[in-house]
């Protein structure tokens, strides 16, 4: 039938991406585990599934590589309830494996639901660190390359493609001098020139970098892709920005 608007409908079908992760333990299988587990929900059915990508582990407790996934969604209930079940799945097999592999064994972000852009304490979509993180954008763009991004109105292939981009230009025009320098003076310890080129000087050439360090709060009609506020960092900024390029710069493997 063409047209449904006269027929009463008490819940809609939306779909979404959730990204999967996970480094303890067996993840293929916990990830494998974790797809059934979301496709078990009454409410909520998985329509298609990235390859398995190992990917460089990012934050404090450098362990083993990551695996990453991601997987398209439809499903009835609302973005929060989707959250919840992605909770209840990261619960589930947390608990299960808990005494084998410890306390964190599997991660499930939703990235992206029915082109919605939501900003509440609890729940952030799309996901705010989507747009620079290859573990996120390489299995993304293996399902869902042509799906816009509702806040930057690009594509996730056109987001990744900004990304592959190098040296990766970076910009922290509004940092004090010695936060900038402190800044570059990590970056150069970490990263090769080849790598991350910092644009100082005028503002267009600081506007046309990939990624532009900025100080203060995340403004609410924020739609430009690339800036990274202070405040949706952990903190250090200085620290942090290492993590944001270690994201940016892997070379996600697929796993076939
Ligand atoms: P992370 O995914 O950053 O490693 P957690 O999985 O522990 O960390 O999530 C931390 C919090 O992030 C959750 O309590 C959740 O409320 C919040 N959150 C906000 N937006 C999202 C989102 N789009 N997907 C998943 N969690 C989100
Ligand atoms: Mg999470």
């Amino acid at each position: 039938m063409e047209h449904q608007s006269d027929v009463p409908s008490v819940e809609t079908t939306k779909s979404g991406l959730i990204a999967l992760g996970g480094n303890l333990g067996q993840s293929e299988e916990l990830l494998q585990d974790a797809i059934r587990s979301l496709n078990s929900h009454p409410r909520l059915s998985v329509q298609q599934c990235s390859s398995f990508y190992s990917t460089v582990p990012i934050g404090s407790n450098a362990g083993d590589r990551y695996i990453n996934a991601a997987c398209v969604f439809s499903t009835t209930l609302p973005p929060q309830g989707v959250l919840e079940a992605c909770q209840a799945v990261e619960n589930q097999l947390g608990r299960t494996r808990e005494i084998h592999w410890g306390p964190r064994t599997v991660d499930l972000d939703l990235i992206t639901y029915a082109g919605q852009i939501i900003s509440t304490a609890v729940l952030k979509v799309p996901h705010p660190a989507c747009w620079y993180r290859r573990f996120v954008l390489d299995p993304v763009c293996e399902i869902a390359t042509e799906v816009v991004h509702p806040q930057f109105q690009l594509t996730f292939g056109e987001l990744r493609n900004r990304i592959l981009q190098r040296p990766l230009s970076i910009s922290y025009a509004t940092l004090e001098k010695t936060r900038q320098e402190r800044i570059q003076e990590r970056i150069r310890a970490h990263f090769s020139s080849g790598q991350v080129q910092v644009l100082n000087g005028n503002i267009s050439a600081t506007e046309s970098a990939v990624i532009q360090l900025l100080t203060g709060e995340l403004p609410p009609d924020h739609l430009t892709p690339g800036s990274l506020y202070e405040s949706t960092l952990p903190r250090p900024f200085e620290d942090a920005i290492l993590d944001v390029l270690r994201a940016a710069l892997d070379e996600p493997e697929v796993n076939h």
